[in-house]
């Protein structure tokens, strides 16, 4: 694994720095704690939950309840340690109640983590759940499209369903698991990519000599 450089892990603390004091949205009243994320700076596979539970809320983390611990099974069914990703959310604070994130509530927080995706770079993004799917795939159904690798500029995003929802449904949690048994095969292929378009160009002069 490569070692992110210092600016890298200057600006991911500086994020985090200001999402902890954040007044922007609403969620900043009733938060315990808001919770930027977490994760190795130079990860190449970021994953993009939908905002803290009250676990995640008191502990400043994301990712740490009965979904966090079924999320680092599905890590390791491909292959992946925890340790070796970065992990955050649409919102940085906690809906009370567990409620859906409310648009504005989005909207507010987007740029932590337009912020976030510019630092890190990853190879492959995997958004878990809807409100980080539309993102990405405004209008789409996660049933029609989960598991499927959209290219954006450099990278892969892959919609999955959330783990919190896969967790108590049979069907479901079958897709998740099956999903996260592709991201090898996706990583394996920006990694080709990106040999095939790191290799030197030939000029054309010595292109045509070789026929
Ligand atoms: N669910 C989420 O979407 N994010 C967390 O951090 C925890 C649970
Ligand atoms: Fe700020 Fe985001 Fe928290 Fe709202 S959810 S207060 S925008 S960090």
């Amino acid at each position: 694994m490569a070692e992110a450089s210092e600016r890298v892990v200057i600006e991911l603390e500086e994020i985090a720095a200001e999402v902890r004091v954040c007044p922007r949205c609403e969620l900043a009243r009733t938060r315990t704690q808001a919770v930027p994320g977490e994760g190795d700076p130079a990860a190449r596979v970021m994953l993009i939950g939908e905002g803290p539970g009250w676990h995640e809320d008191r502990e400043g983390r994301p990712f740490i309840g009965n979904a966090g611990k079924f999320l680092n099974e599905l890590l390791a069914i491909a292959g992946l340690s925890r340790e070796s990703v970065f992990i955050t959310n649409v919102v940085k604070c906690r809906p009370p109640g567990n409620r859906d994130p409310l648009p504005d509530e989005i909207a507010a927080c987007a740029p932590y983590l337009d912020r976030q995706i510019v630092t890190i770079n990853p190879d492959v993004i995997v958004t878990l759940g809807r409100f980080s799917m539309a993102r990405w795939f405004p209008g789409e159904r996660i049933s029609r499209i989960h598991g499927q690798a959209k290219r954006d500029g450099p990278r892969f995003i892959v919609p999955m369903y959330h783990p919190a929802a896969a967790l108590h449904q049979s069907a479901l949690r079958g897709a998740i698991e099956e999903d996260f048994s592709k991201l090898p095969k996706i990583l394996a292929e920006v990694e080709r990519e990106r040999a095939s378009n790191a290799e030197p160009d030939v000029p054309p002069s010595s292109q045509m000599s070789l026929f």
